[in-house]
C-alpha cells in the first residue's frame, strides 16, 4: 500500500516515463521474497529520480551521446573546468516523500499538533491535507517549508535551476512573497562615478538582464564627471490616492467638491488624514474631478521615506469615513477609484505628478561631447528635437519624450527593492537638449512621478537594502534632515542616472553605433537556442553547443571566452 501511496503522492497518473522507468528497473531486478518491498521502494525512487533528470532535458535535445559530445569538448577545451557535479550546484530540492507510513497515520499526528518530518508534511500536501501555504507555520526553519513546497508543485525537478537556498524568508514573508519556491537573480552592475549637486561622487548599482545597458550608463557618467558634475533639484513631493463615490446626482457630487474647499472642512479632513501616521501630511484638499453623479477624490499627501501607497491608503480610509459622516447619502465604490493613478499609464500623474517631481541638468562643453560621446552638442540637440519633439508627439506618447529612461528606472529599482510595477509612472520623462552659445551642450531630464521609498516593501530584504546602504540613503532619514531626505535623494540619484543613459543612447544613435553595440553586448555568444540544422552540424564546428544547459564554469573563462568579442567602453552606447 506504500508503493501505491507513493504513486499518488507523486501524481503518477499521466506521468508514465516513471511507470516505464519503474517497470524496466523492476524487470532487470533480483529481488527475493524477503526484502521485495524495500527493494521496490528504492526502486520507484530511482525511477523517479531518473524521469525528474530526464524531464530537465530540452525536448528537442539530441539525445545522451550528443550531450556527452558537447561536454567532454568542453573539458577537453578547458582543463581545468570541474565537471558538473550535485555539489557543485546543491539546487536540487531534496525533500522526498516518506514511505514507511500511511496518510491517515500522518494526518492523525497532525491534527494532534504533533511535529511531522518534511516528506510527511510533502505527503499531507500532495493529498491536499494540509495547504501548501501553510507550510512555513509548520516547519521548524522557512527554508525547509519552502523545499516541501517545490517538491510539491515540481516532482520533476524541472526548478533545479531556480536557487532557493540562503535567502532571508524570515524577512520576506508577510511583507514580500507568499507561497515561496525560491528567487530570481538578476545580475547587478555598476555605473559610476556620478556627482550629483557637487558631492561626493556616487557609484549606481543597476540591475538588469539587457546587455550594453550598464556600460553605457557609465560613459554617460563619465561624460558628466568630466563636465563637473549634474544638478538635481526635488520640485513637488506628494503620494495620492483617490477613491470613487457615487451620490443620487451629479448636483450632489458637486457640494463634495465644494465642501473640501471650505478651510474648516479641510482642517478636518486633514486632521484624520494625518492621524494616521507621523509622516502622512495631507498637502492640500483633495482635488475632486466631477464624472456625472461620481466624483473622483484625489489626496495627496507626504509620506516620509515610504514611497507610501500603503500608508496613504491607510490615511485615505480613515479620511474618507469622516466625509462618509458629513455625507451620509455617499457611497464610497472604491478606495482607489483609478485618477490616483497608481500603476497604469495616465496623463494624470505626468501633469500633477505623483511621489517625487525631480529635475536633473548638466552643461556639457563641447570638447567632453567629442571626446567622450564621439559627437557634437549640435548633432545631439537635432537628434533630441526630432525625436523627443516630433516622434514623441506623432507617437502621442504622454511623459515619453526621452530615450529610454525607463530602462535605468527599472534597473535601480530592481537594485534597491521598490515596487516594479511603478515603472510604469515613475519612468515618465521628458529629456531636453539644446546648444548653448558657447557651444557647449544643456540637458535636461524633467520626472514628476519617481514612486520610490527607502523603508518599507522590497527596502528591508537585505540585498536590496545594502543597495542603499551604498548609495547612502537607507531606511529613515537621520533626524536631523527632514522626513523623506533618503526617499527625495534616491530620486535625485534616479533622475541623474537617467540623465546619464540619455546623454549616452542619443550619442549613440547620433553616430549610428546602437546597433553594433548591442550586438557585441547584449547577444549571448553562448548558442542557447540552437536549430536542429545547426545541430546537425555541430560536431564538425568549432563551438560547443550549449542546449539550455547550465553553462559550465570553464566555458565562460575558458577558450569559448575567447568568442567574445573585446569591447571599447568608449565606442559604445
Ligand atoms: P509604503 O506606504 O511605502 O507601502 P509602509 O507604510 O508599508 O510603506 O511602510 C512605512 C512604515 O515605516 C510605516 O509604518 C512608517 O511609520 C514607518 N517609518 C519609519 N520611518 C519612516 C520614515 N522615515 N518615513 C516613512 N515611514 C517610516
Amino acid at each position: 500500500s506504500s508503493m501505491s501511496e507513493a504513486a499518488r503522492t507523486y501524481s503518477l497518473e499521466g506521468q508514465s516515463a516513471i511507470i516505464d522507468k519503474f517497470r524496466a528497473l523492476l524487470a532487470a531486478s533480483e529481488s527475493n521474497q524477503a526484502d521485495w518491498k524495500k527493494h521496490a521502494v528504492s526502486l520507484l525512487e530511482k525511477a523517479i529520480a531518473e524521469a525528474g533528470r530526464d524531464g530537465r532535458k530540452p525536448t528537442f535535445s539530441f539525445g545522451e551521446e550528443d550531450s556527452d559530445e558537447a561536454s567532454s569538448e568542453s573539458a577537453e577545451m578547458q582543463p581545468t573546468a570541474e565537471p558538473l557535479t550535485e555539489e557543485s550546484h546543491p539546487v536540487v530540492a531534496e525533500v522526498r516523500p516518506t514511505l514507511d507510513r500511511t496518510v491517515e497515520e500522518l494526518e492523525n499526528d497532525y491534527k494532534k499538533g504533533l511535529k511531522l518530518r518534511a516528506g510527511d508534511y510533502l505527503r499531507l500536501v500532495n493529498v491536499g491535507k494540509v495547504k501548501s501555504r501553510e507550510l512555513e507555520a509548520l516547519m521548524p526553519d522557512f527554508e525547509t517549508a519552502v523545499a516541501v513546497r517545490r517538491a510539491a508543485v515540481d516532482p520533476l525537478n524541472k526548478l533545479a535551476d531556480l536557487p532557493y537556498t540562503n535567502y532571508p524568508y524570515t524577512i520576506a514573508k508577510d511583507a514580500c512573497i507568499e507561497n515561496p519556491i525560491g528567487y530570481i537573480t538578476v545580475p547587478v552592475g555598476i555605473a559610476g562615478p556620478l556627482k550629483i549637486n557637487g558631492g561626493v561622487p556616487l557609484q549606481v548599482p543597476m540591475a538588469t538582464t539587457e546587455g550594453a545597458l550598464v556600460a553605457s550608463t557609465n560613459r554617460g557618467c563619465a561624460a558628466i564627471m568630466r563636465s563637473g558634475g549634474v544638478k538635481t533639484v526635488v520640485t513637488a513631493e506628494g503620494m495620492t490616492r483617490a477613491p470613487v463615490v457615487k451620490f443620487s446626482s451629479a448636483s450632489d457630487a458637486n457640494r463634495l467638491k465644494q465642501w473640501v474647499q471650505a478651510p474648516e472642512n479641510f482642517a478636518k479632513l486633514k486632521a484624520e488624514f494625518d492621524g494616521t501616521s507621523r509622516f502622512a501630511k495631507l498637502l492640500s484638499p483633495p482635488e475632486v474631478v466631477l464624472d456625472g453623479r461620481y466624483a473622483h477624490i484625489r489626496f495627496t499627501s507626504k509620506s516620509g521615506d515610504a514611497m507610501g501607497m500603503n500608508m496613504i491608503s491607510k490615511a485615505t480610509h480613515q479620511a474618507m469615513k469622516f466625509m462618509q459622516s458629513a455625507f451620509p447619502t455617499m457611497k464610497v465604490l472604491a478606495l482607489s477609484g483609478n485618477t490616483c493613478c497608481d500603476k497604469k499609464p495616465a496623463a494624470i500623474n505626468w501633469i500633477k505628478g505623483r511621489g517625487r517631481s525631480v529635475l536633473a541638468e548638466c552643461w556639457l562643453p563641447e570638447s567632453v561631447v567629442k571626446s567622450v560621446l564621439k559627437t557634437t552638442p549640435a548633432a545631439m540637440a537635432e537628434c533630441a528635437r526630432s525625436k523627443f519633439d516630433s516622434g514623441s508627439a506623432a507617437a502621442g506618447a504622454i511623459g515619453g519624450s526621452n530615450a529610454h529612461a525607463a530602462n535605468i528606472v527599472a534597473a535601480i529599482f530592481i537594485a534597491t527593492g521598490q515596487d516594479l510595477a511603478q515603472v510604469i509612472s515613475s519612468s515618465m520623462c521628458s529629456t531636453r537638449m539644446e546648444v548653448e552659445e558657447d557651444g557647449s551642450l544643456y540637458i535636461s531630464v524633467t520626472m514628476n512621478c519617481v514612486e520610490c521609498g527607502t523603508v518599507g516593501g522590497g527596502t528591508v530584504l537585505p540585498a536590496q537594502r545594502s543597495m542603499l546602504e551604498f548609495l547612502s540613503v537607507a531606511g529613515p532619514s537621520p533626524s536631523f534632515c527632514d522626513p523623506g531626505t533618503h526617499a527625495n535623494n534616491l530620486a535625485q540619484i534616479i533622475a541623474a542616472t537617467v540623465l546619464a543613459g540619455e546623454l549616452s543612447l542619443m550619442a549613440a544613435l547620433c553616430t549610428d553605433d546602437l546597433v553594433s553595440s548591442h550586438l557585441k553586448l547584449n547577444r549571448s555568444r553562448l548558442n542557447l537556442y540552437e536549430t536542429s540544422a545547426e545541430a546537425g552540424s555541430s560536431s564538425n564546428s568549432l563551438q560547443p553547443t550549449v542546449l539550455l544547459q547550465r553553462p559550465q564554469q570553464g566555458m565562460i573563462r575558458g577558450k569559448s571566452a575567447e568568442r567574445t568579442i573585446k569591447v571599447n567602453c568608449s565606442s559604445i552606447l
